[in-house]
């Protein structure tokens, strides 16, 4: 059995080596940085239309398993390659088993209200949920690789801004569309900041209108957080948002609407402007 791990992102590659690890076999790994939680690790050049390249240089190690990350490149990175293998997929598996040459995954339906088991093909993609269970340390043999040159250049790379991680953050601010504009998401920041949170949002003012960086998407699509307190300003609370926030240990909801959906999930409702809460809850708290 000859399993690969791929994620851009640190956490993920961690969760996902650890499914791979659950399964047992040979575990190969592609990964911008070394690491001990695979057999051998990959580590390729970054420039470019990356996920389709390394997709094509992934198929050539002929893997069984395809344990990938969440990220928005992972993902593409996973289904191209899924498609080449024409392998069987799933995304955000909880849990793997085998059973003979089948794969067993279980995975999230009805946006987190309930689990289905499905019984995959050999060769199988998937990706993976981030967990925090720690993986054993393996050789982490390391071979850099480069990828086949694109016709994409890399003009700028931007630093993501430095912030709470949302998986260990006692405490989330989260946006939404109610807060009107991107200019006005640095009242929630304001919010956090005193109250040493971090910040996240819906997919609207993450993914479609970039108010937050998309890795700071919250849901079904994002990440699952269980902080002591979330507070969601102007978030409606649709099931795809409240997939990722009910392991909330307490949920406060502002919102002018006092019959958003949102009311049914939270412990506490204010009914208001979320923009004047976070201005006078900022300055109470720093006083
Ligand atoms: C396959 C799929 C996956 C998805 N995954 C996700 C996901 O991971 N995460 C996610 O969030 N969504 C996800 N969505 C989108 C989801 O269905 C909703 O569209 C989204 O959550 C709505 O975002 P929102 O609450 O910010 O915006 P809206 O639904 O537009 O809600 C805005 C809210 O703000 C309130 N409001 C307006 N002005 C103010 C004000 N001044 N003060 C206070 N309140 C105000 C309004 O009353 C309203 O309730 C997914 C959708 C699909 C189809």
């Amino acid at each position: 059995m000859k399993i690969l791990v791929m994620s851009e992102d640190p956490e993920f590659f961690r969760s996902s080596a650890w499914m791979a690890q659950q399964l047992g076999g040979e575990i190969l790994g592609i990964h911008p940085s070394e690491s001990r939680y695979v057999d051998k690790v990959y580590i390729p050049n970054l420039e470019g239309a990356w996920e389709t390249a390394l997709a094509e240089f992934a198929f050539t190690l002929k893997p069984d398993v395809v344990i990938a990350g969440g990220t928005r490149r992972d993902r593409t990175f996973a289904f191209s390659l899924a498609g080449k293998m024409r392998a069987s997929v799933a995304s955000e598996v909880m849990e793997a088993t085998l059973q003979g040459d089948s794969l067993l995954v279980k995975r999230p339906v009805y946006s987190g209200i309930a689990v289905a088991t499905l019984k995959m093909r050999l060769p199988a993609v998937i990706s993976v949920q981030k967990n925090v269970m720690e993986p054993n340390l393996l050789k982490g043999e390391v071979e850099k690789i480069t990828l086949p040159g694109t016709n994409l250049i890399l003009k700028e790379r931007k630093v993501a801004q430095q912030s709470v991680s949302l998986d260990k953050a006692k405490i989330i601010v989260s946006v939404g569309r109610g807060m009107g504009s991107k200019e006005n998401v640095k009242f929630a920041v304001d919010l956090a900041r005193v109250l040493n949170g971090a910040v996240g949002g819906s997919r609207p003012v993450t993914a479609e209108m970039g108010w937050l960086p998309e890795d700071r998407q919250i849901g079904l699509s994002g990440n699952k957080v269980r902080p002591q307190l979330y507070i969601a300003l102007g978030i409606s609370g649709q099931p795809q948002h409240i997939a990722g926030i009910r392991d909330s240990k307490v949920i406060v909801a502002v919102n002018k609407d006092k019959n958003a959906p949102i009311s049914e999930n939270c412990d506490y409702m204010i009914v208001g402007d979320a923009i004047e809460f976070c201005k006078v809850l900022t300055g109470r708290l720093s006083k």
